[in-house]
């Protein structure tokens, strides 16, 4: 088990310029400014929320996964954390956390690993690649699936074992948990709010989660 570092934010909900609840199994995308910061509150507790980010300027340029883990030697996000892309650029940091550590690695779930996972009869169940798909398409930003990295999954962490098996474990957060994160430029974010019942990673039990943004 990473070691956890909780630290609150100053920001109050009632300054917040945005607000939105996001039901289990919906996405949300949107861009921040620089400066902007935004809070991803997991309303009930124990709810993995996948996140993306691109740089909106060049969204060819996304989220890294071995970038972000490689400069800051550790395989948990934090608050201090800086998330980078593929070139190098840093998208957003770690603001405020008080769930302490969540993972950078180990990416959403799709219908191709519910059925290698779970088995071939949990092909068709809803899954995180295709609320980002439908997003893309959605909001018509212009992004495909081409443009689809591995993402952070907030809320999460999956943990090794001693023969460098991987396990699925439960959440850590507890109702109320939130962690923010601050745009360090022009930032695309998706979000998909995890319906996945096939592993502990929310309860087996979706829920849903809200979403603030703050200027900076
Ligand atoms: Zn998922």
């Amino acid at each position: 088990m990473p070691v956890l570092t909780k630290v609150e934010s100053p920001r109050k909900a009632k300054d917040a310029i945005y607000s939105e609840t996001i039901l289990a199994g919906k996405g949300f995308m949107h861009k921040l400014l620089p400066g902007q910061v935004i809070r991803i509150v997991d309303l009930e507790g124990n709810q993995s929320v996948d996140a993306l980010f691109y740089d909106a300027e060049n969204p060819d340029d996304h989220y890294s996964t071995v970038l972000t883990i490689a400069e800051q030697e550790n395989m948990y996000l934090k608050t201090g954390s800086t998330l980078l892309a593929e070139s190098g650029k840093e998208l957003v940091t770690i603001v405020a956390d008080t769930v302490g550590c969540h993972d950078a690695w180990f990416s959403f779930c799709s219908a191709q690993s519910n059925t290698v996972r779970y088995g071939h009869d949990k092909m068709d169940m809803h899954n995180c690649r295709d609320t980002f798909l439908l997003l893309m398409e959605e909001n018509q930003a212009g992004y495909t699936k081409r443009d689809l990295p591995p993402s952070v999954n907030f809320f999460c962490i999956v943990p090794f074992t001693q023969d460098g098996a991987i396990e699925f474990v439960d959440g850590i957060s507890a109702p109320g948990s939130y962690v923010e994160l601050k745009a360090k430029g022009s930032i695309m974010v998706l979000l998909s709010n995890c319906s996945q019942l096939n592993n502990p990673c929310n309860d087996y039990n979706p829920t849903p989660i809200k979403v603030y943004i703050w200027e900076s």
